[in-house]
């Protein structure tokens, strides 16, 4: 198809599904079901798994399109894991059983899911982790901890990397699953931020079973599937183009607006930080055009490493625009656990909530400096770290 025939194709699904589901009177689930049904949720993916077949540059349009039509498109958020995450590594790795069973309910947040992958003794080198799967007939039993997995206490499924292999060197002996957080020998305990939400939690893992039909891709090619989720979560997280003047930035202008700073060194920052927003929205608007369905390149890291400096930038700007009153958290600080509705958190969460959350933004998903190394290594074309243990087998490595 043109390029020309895929907007096309695209336009008139759009319309067919805002036609049949006004959105103002649709519920979101329903909608939901039928933007996946028209092939709306991922265009890239093929026809009957949420998709059209078209490039992914075209899932901007879509985006575009809802949010003018005031459509819920809040799933993508709250969600996160699976749709921004799970989805594209189903799309790459899974099978079409796996698709059929798990991308609708993802869309519909039937489903809540997380991911699995940090561990105390693994973070930024997820390849040194320790959570054993070893097989029992057409069953894997999993036992070990994982660590900082967002929305765990809401999930229902997990993406899950676990070390098959000890003999094997660290990235060659890992294989990866979907499990059932709700399995037997599952436990989930809940990690508090400086926000006073648990978003994240422990979650131990003892006898576990998992049937193999969970098992994504082959044994031993855990690194492999990792990297998809890994490369799609810097999108989900720093490459996701919010509409002109939403998020962070929206935020600082109606603070600005309504704080009634008047002198023009405030009014000079809003706009240099206005500037810096656009011009990485526009340039995240250029690099989903490179993206393959469902494998996002190693420059997703450029999309993370950027907005997560901005991010903290802009929030710390608003923050000082209330001044003393900055200093506080109006709705008051209780420790909660997070809840799936985004609409909510947003409403009620304040700048100075934001500016707290925003400190995150450079750990999660990826540290900024392992961002910059990949970015170094993978893009800039320079030589890499030294990797001492890389091809010793994972059980003679030594561990803290
Ligand atoms: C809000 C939030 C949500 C999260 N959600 C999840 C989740 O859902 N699932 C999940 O699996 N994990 C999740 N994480 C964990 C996150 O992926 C890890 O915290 C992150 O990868 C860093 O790992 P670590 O905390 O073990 O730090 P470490 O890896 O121990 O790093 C400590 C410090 O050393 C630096 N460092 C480490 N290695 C290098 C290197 N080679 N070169 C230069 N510097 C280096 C790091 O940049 C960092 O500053 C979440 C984290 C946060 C903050």
């Amino acid at each position: 198809m043109t390029e020309h025939r895929e907007q096309t194709v695209v336009a008139d699904a759009i319309d067919r599904l805002i036609d049949s589901y006004p959105p103002a009177t649709t519920e979101a689930k329903v909608f939901w079901g039928a933007q996946f049904d028209a092939g709306l949720a991922w265009v890239d993916f093929p026809e009957g798994h949420g998709g059209l077949g078209v490039s992914p540059k075209h899932r901007e349009m879509v985006q575009r399109h809802l949010v003018e039509a005031d459509a819920p498109t809040w799933n993508r958020t709250a969600n996160v894991l699976g749709i921004g995450m799970g989805a594209g590594v189903l799309a790459a790795h899974g099978t079409d059983e796996q698709r059929m069973r798990w991308l609708r309910p993802m869309f519909t947040m039937d489903d809540i899911w997380c991911q699995l992958f940090s561990e105390p003794g693994a973070g930024s080198d997820v390849a040194g982790l320790s959570t054993r799967a070893e097989r029992d007939g057409d069953e894997w039993i999993v036992n070990g901890q994982k660590v900082w997995t967002t929305l765990a206490h809401l999930a229902k499924w997990g993406l899950l990397v676990t070390r098959t292999d000890p003999d094997q060197p660290k990235h060659k002996g890992m294989t990866y699953f979907v499990v059932d957080m709700e399995a037997e020998g599952v436990e989930i305990l809940p990690l508090y931020q400086i926000t006073g939400e648990a978003e994240f939690n422990e979650v131990f893992f003892s006898d576990t079973r998992i049937p193999d039909d969970q098992r994504i891709d082959d044994v031993g090619a855990g690194w492999r599937v990792a990297m998809t989720t890994l490369m799609n979560e810097r999108v989900a997280i720093g490459g996701n183009p919010v509409p002109r003047n939403h998020g962070a930035i929206g935020v600082a202008m109606d603070t600005w607006a309504s704080s009634g700073t008047g002198d023009q060194a405030t009014r000079r920052e809003l706009v240099r930080l206005w500037g810096e927003v656009e011009a990485m929205r526009l340039t995240t608007l250029r690099a989903s055009e490179n993206m393959k369905a469902g494998v996002p390149g190693p420059e997703g890291s450029t999309g993370k490493l950027a907005w997560a400096d901005l991010n903290k930038e802009v929030t710390s700007f608003t923050v000082s625009m209330l001044g003393l009153e900055g200093a506080t958290i109006p709705e008051g600080y209780a420790l909660e656990a997070t809840t799936y509705d985004t609409r909510e958190i947003e409403r009620v969460m304040s700048p100075q909530r934001h500016f707290l959350r925003s400190r995150a933004n450079s750990i999660e998903g990826g540290t900024s400096e392992i961002m910059r190394n990949i970015l170094g290594e993978r893009v800039l074309g320079l030589p890499g770290e030294p990797r001492v243990d890389k091809d010793l087998p994972w059980k003679e490595v030594p561990r803290g």
